[in-house]
C-alpha cells in the first residue's frame, strides 16, 4: 500500500506568496526575492510530506499564479499579444503579464481571461487556441521544480495537467476548428517533457485528468484513448497516474479504467458508490489511488469509514495495488489548523472536528499503518481521538438543534409561494410604490473607503467603542441616503458600510457559523478567501439587518431598499457540513433570511433584495444533476421571500452569470425584479430573457463597476435601448452592474449622476413616442 498526496497548498501557512507577488508587482521586491519565497515554499512543503511519511510526494504543484498558466506557458502557447514581451521580458514577468495584463512602457495589453476551476471557488487562466496553434517546450519550471526536489532528498511525482484536460480546458479564439484536433500539435511536446523528467530521474507522472469525471463527446473519449496509448508506447518504463476527481466516472467507467495507466485516481468523497463497480472490472495491471481524505472541506475524515473503504480494495486487488490519498490537490484546503490558536475565534470544541491540509496529510499517513495492521502508538492514539470526534460531532448540541430541524420539516409547498401571481402583485406593488417608468436603484453597496474599513478594524481592536463605530457608520449612511436623494435615484440603499463582506456577515449572526483566523484559500493568483464554515443547524437569533435598514428609512421619504444575502449564496461561499445534503443546510439558512425578510417588511420596509450571485455556479458538473439541485436552490430563495405581502417587493440580483439554459429555474424564482449584470455583454445576456419572455421585471446593469472607467450617459442610453429593443419598457429598471463596494466615490458620483439622467431621458422618449401613438 503507498500514499500519495495530489498537490499542496502553496500560497504559504502565512500568505507568504500572496505578500510576496504583490510586493514584487508593485516594485518593492526583486525578482531573485520572489524567487526565494516561491522555493522556500516548496521546500517547506515538500519537507513536511516527507516528515510526515508520504510515499510519492508531488512536485510543479507549486505556482506563482496558476498551475494552468504555468501549463501554458511550458508549452510555449503564448498568445500573439504578448510576443513582444516575450522578446524582452524574464519569464516570470512575461508570466504575470500574461495572467494581470500590461500597462507599462507604452504598453497596453490585456490579461488572459480567469474562469472558475471545475465547481471549486478557484480561477485558472483559460488557455487560448488559434486554429494554427502550435506548442513548443518554452518554460523549464517542471524540469526545474523536479531537479530542485531532488536536491532536497525526494524523488517528487512531477504533476501535469494531462493533455486532454488542458485542451477542454481551453478557448478556441477563432472559428473553423475543434480543439481537440490541436492534440497532435501538442503531444510531441508533452513527449518531450516526460523524456526530460525521465531522465533526470523520474519514476512517476501524475496526469490530472478531472475531465474524466464529465460529460464527454464521443471524440473526447476516442482521443483519451489513443493519446495514453501513444504515450504508454513512447515510455514503457515511466509510471503514470491519472487522477480524476470532483466527480464520479459513470459512463466513462470503462474508458478510465481501459488507459494505459499504472494508477488510477479516483474521488471517493464526492462518489463513494463508484468503487464497488470499480474493483467489479479493473484490470489486474491498474492498480486504484483511493480519493478517501475531502480535499475540499475542513472536516476531520472518518477513519472507521476510510478503513472499510481500503479494507474493501485490498480484498479486491490486495495491497500492493491499493493507494491512499486525498480526494483531489489540498490546494482548496487552508493550510494548517495548528495556526488556529485563538480560542475565541475558533472553539476548541469546534476545532477538535476540523483538519486542514497539513492535518489532512497525517491523516492518510495513519489511514496507511491502521489499515496495515502495524500501527504504532500514534496511530493507535489517533485512531481513537478520531473515534471520538466523529462520534460527538453525530449528537452534539453545538450542532444539532432539534427544533431547526423540526421546522425544515415542517416547511410546506405553500411556504415557498407568493401570496398571489407576480401580475397581480405587480399591480398592487405599484399603488403603494408609485415607481416612474425606468425606476433607477443600485446594487447595494457603496464605496468602502480606506476610512469605513479603517473604522471596522479600529473596532475590532477596541480602539473605537461600539458607539463611536456606530456613530461614524450611521454618519456615513446619512451621506449616502443625501447623495442618492440630491441626484434622483428612486429606490435608495443604506450602503452596506456596516458589513465586511456580504456572507461573514450574516454568519456572524447565525448560530451555526464559526470562523477561521488563518483557514485562507488561493481564490485566484494572490487573492485568497477564508470562508465562513457551517459546522450546526442554521438559526438566527436576532435580527440581522433590521437596524441599518430601518435607520436608513427613518431617514428619507423615498424607499430604502433592504438589503439579505440569498441562502444558495451564503451556502455556497462557506465550509459546509459534511454530515447531512447541502440541501437541508441550504433550507436551514433559507428560514433563517425568511426570518429577517419578514422582520424588515414589519419594520417598514417594502422593497427587500435577497442577492444570489452564487446560484449559478453550484450547478453539479454533470448535467443530469442540475435539475436536482436548481429544485432545491429555487426552493430555498423562495422560502426566504415568500413570506411577506403581495405588496412588499422582492428583488435578487445574479452576476457572472449565463442565464439562457436556466432560465426556466430563474423565472421560477419568482423575484418581483432581478438586477443583473449585462454591460459587458453590451446587453447580450438580456437576450435569453427576451427568448424566454421573461414576465417580472428586469434591471440590466447599464455600466461596468469592475472597472475604474465613468460611463458616458450616451453609452448607457444605448444599451437601456438595446434592452428596450428585446424587453417591455415598463418591465425595465436602471441600475449598475453589481455593487460599488470597490470603487471610489469620484467615480461613482459621476457615473450615477449620467445613469440617472439617462433614465429620465429614456423615461421622456419613451413618453413621447406613446403620446405620438396615441
Ligand atoms: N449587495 C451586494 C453589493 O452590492 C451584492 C454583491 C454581489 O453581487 N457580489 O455589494
Ligand atoms: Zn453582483
Amino acid at each position: 500500500m503507498q500514499t500519495h498526496i495530489l498537490g499542496y497548498p502553496r500560497i504559504g501557512s502565512k500568505r507568504e506568496l500572496k505578500k510576496a507577488c504583490e510586493q514584487y508587482w508593485s516594485g518593492k521586491t526583486s525578482l531573485t526575492e520572489l524567487l526565494k519565497v516561491g522555493n522556500t515554499i516548496s521546500q517547506q512543503n515538500w519537507k513536511l510530506q516527507q516528515e510526515a511519511g508520504i510515499d510519492l510526494i508531488p512536485c510543479n504543484d507549486f505556482s506563482f499564479y496558476d498551475q494552468v498558466l504555468d501549463m501554458i506557458l511550458t508549452l510555449g502557447a503564448i498568445p500573439e499579444r504578448y510576443l513582444e514581451i516575450a522578446s524582452q521580458k524574464a519569464e516570470l514577468d512575461l508570466y504575470f503579464a500574461m495572467a494581470r495584463g500590461y500597462q507599462k512602457d507604452g504598453l497596453d495589453i490585456t490579461a488572459m481571461e480567469m474562469t472558475k476551476w471545475f465547481d471549486t471557488n478557484y480561477h485558472y487562466i483559460v488557455p487560448e487556441f488559434q486554429k494554427n496553434q502550435q506548442f513548443s517546450l518554452f518554460s523549464q519550471k517542471i524540469i526545474n521544480e523536479f531537479i530542485s526536489a531532488k536536491q532536497a532528498g525526494v524523488n517528487a511525482k512531477p504533476v501535469i495537467i494531462g493533455p486532454l484536460t488542458y485542451l477542454l480546458l481551453g478557448k478556441e479564439k477563432e472559428e473553423g476548428f475543434d480543439k481537440l484536433d490541436l492534440i497532435g500539435n501538442l503531444l510531441p511536446v508533452y513527449i518531450e517533457i516526460l523524456k526530460d523528467l525521465q531522465s533526470h530521474g523520474a519514476e512517476w507522472i501524475q496526469f490530472d485528468e478531472p475531465f474524466l469525471g464529465l460529460d464527454l463527446s464521443k471524440k473526447a473519449k476516442e482521443t483519451y484513448q489513443s493519446v495514453y496509448k501513444e504515450l504508454r508506447r513512447e515510455f514503457p518504463d515511466l509510471k503514470f497516474i491519472i487522477a480524476t476527481y470532483f466527480e464520479g466516472l459513470k459512463d466513462n467507467l470503462s474508458l478510465a479504467t481501459s488507459l494505459p495507466a499504472d494508477v488510477l485516481h479516483i474521488d471517493l468523497v464526492r462518489c463513494p458508490e463508484q468503487l464497488d463497480e470499480i474493483l467489479n472490472i479493473i484490470p489486474q495491471t491498474l492498480s486504484l489511488s483511493l480519493g478517501i481524505v475531502d480535499g475540499r472541506n475542513i472536516w476531520k475524515n472518518d477513519f472507521e469509514k476510510s478503513l472499510n473503504f481500503i479494507e474493501k480494495a485490498v480484498n479486491a486487488i490486495g495491497s500492493e495495488r491499493v493507494f491512499i490519498a486525498p480526494s483531489c490537490s489540498l490546494l482548496h484546503s487552508p493550510f494548517d489548523l495548528d495556526s488556529e490558536k485563538n480560542e475565541e475565534i475558533l472553539s476548541p470544541d469546534i476545532k477538535q472536528w476540523m483538519a486542514f491540509a497539513k492535518q489532512k496529510v497525517y491523516e492518510i499517513v495513519s489511514l496507511k499503518k491502521l489499515a496495515s495492521g502495524n500501527a504504532n502508538y500514534p496511530a493507535l492514539q489517533q485512531f481513537a481521538e478520531n473515534k471520538k470526534a466523529v462520534d460527538t460531532r453525530k449528537t452534539s448540541p453545538l450542532i444539532h438543534n432539534q427544533q431547526v430541524k423540526d421546522r425544515v420539516d415542517l416547511t410546506t409547498d405553500d411556504d415557498a409561494q407568493r401570496n398571489s401571481p407576480f401580475s397581480r402583485r405587480k399591480e398592487d406593488q405599484q399603488k403603494v410604490l408609485q415607481l416612474p417608468l425606468f425606476p433607477t436603484t443600485t446594487i447595494g453597496s457603496f464605496p468602502q473607503t480606506q476610512e469605513v474599513r479603517a473604522w471596522r478594524s479600529k473596532f475590532k481592536k477596541g480602539e473605537l467603542t461600539a458607539e463611536q463605530y456606530d456613530d461614524l457608520l450611521k454618519k456615513e449612511t446619512e451621506r449616502t441616503i443625501r447623495w442618492q436623494e440630491k441626484i434622483g435615484i428612486d429606490v435608495l440603499v443604506h450602503g452596506e458600510f456596516e458589513r465586511n463582506d456580504m456572507v461573514e456577515y450574516f454568519g456572524e449572526q447565525l448560530d451555526g457559523f464559526a470562523f477561521t483566523q488563518n483557514g485562507w484559500v488561493q481564490s485566484y493568483g494572490s487573492r485568497c478567501v477564508k470562508p465562513p464554515v457551517i459546522y450546526g443547524d442554521v438559526h438566527r437569533p436576532h435580527p440581522m439587518t433590521v437596524y441599518w435598514s430601518q435607520y436608513a428609512q427613518s431617514l428619507t421619504d423615498q424607499w430604502v431598499k433592504g438589503m439579505l444575502t440569498g441562502p444558495v449564496t451564503i451556502l455556497q461561499w462557506s465550509f459546509v457540513r459534511d454530515d447531512q445534503p447541502r440541501s437541508v443546510t441550504c433550507k436551514q439558512i433559507a428560514l433563517a433570511i425568511r426570518d429577517e425578510v419578514n422582520d424588515l417588511e414589519k419594520a417598514g420596509i417594502r422593497i427587500i433584495q435577497i442577492d444570489e450571485p452564487a446560484i449559478r455556479e453550484g450547478l453539479p458538473l454533470r448535467k443530469a444533476e442540475w435539475q436536482e439541485y436548481l429544485k432545491w436552490a429555487v426552493e430555498s430563495f423562495r422560502i426566504s421571500a415568500s413570506g411577506v405581502e403581495d405588496t412588499t417587493q422582492i428583488h435578487t440580483h445574479m452576476c457572472y452569470s449565463e442565464f439562457n439554459d436556466i432560465i426556466q429555474n430563474i423565472a421560477d424564482m419568482d423575484a418581483d425584479v432581478i438586477t443583473i449584470e449585462c454591460s459587458r455583454s453590451q446587453m447580450e445576456l438580456l437576450q435569453a430573457f427576451a427568448d424566454f419572455k421573461y414576465p417580472n421585471e428586469i434591471g440590466p446593469g447599464v455600466y461596468d463597476i469592475h472597472s475604474p472607467r465613468v460611463p458616458s450617459k450616451e453609452e448607457m442610453l444605448d444599451l437601456l435601448k438595446k434592452a428596450q429593443a428585446v424587453i417591455p419598457a415598463q418591465q425595465l429598471w436602471v441600475n449598475p452592474d453589481c455593487g460599488l463596494k470597490t470603487r471610489h466615490w469620484d467615480e461613482t458620483e459621476k457615473a450615477l449622476i449620467a445613469m440617472v439622467e439617462a433614465a429620465k431621458e429614456a423615461a421622456e422618449a419613451f413618453d413621447n413616442e406613446r403620446n405620438l401613438v396615441s
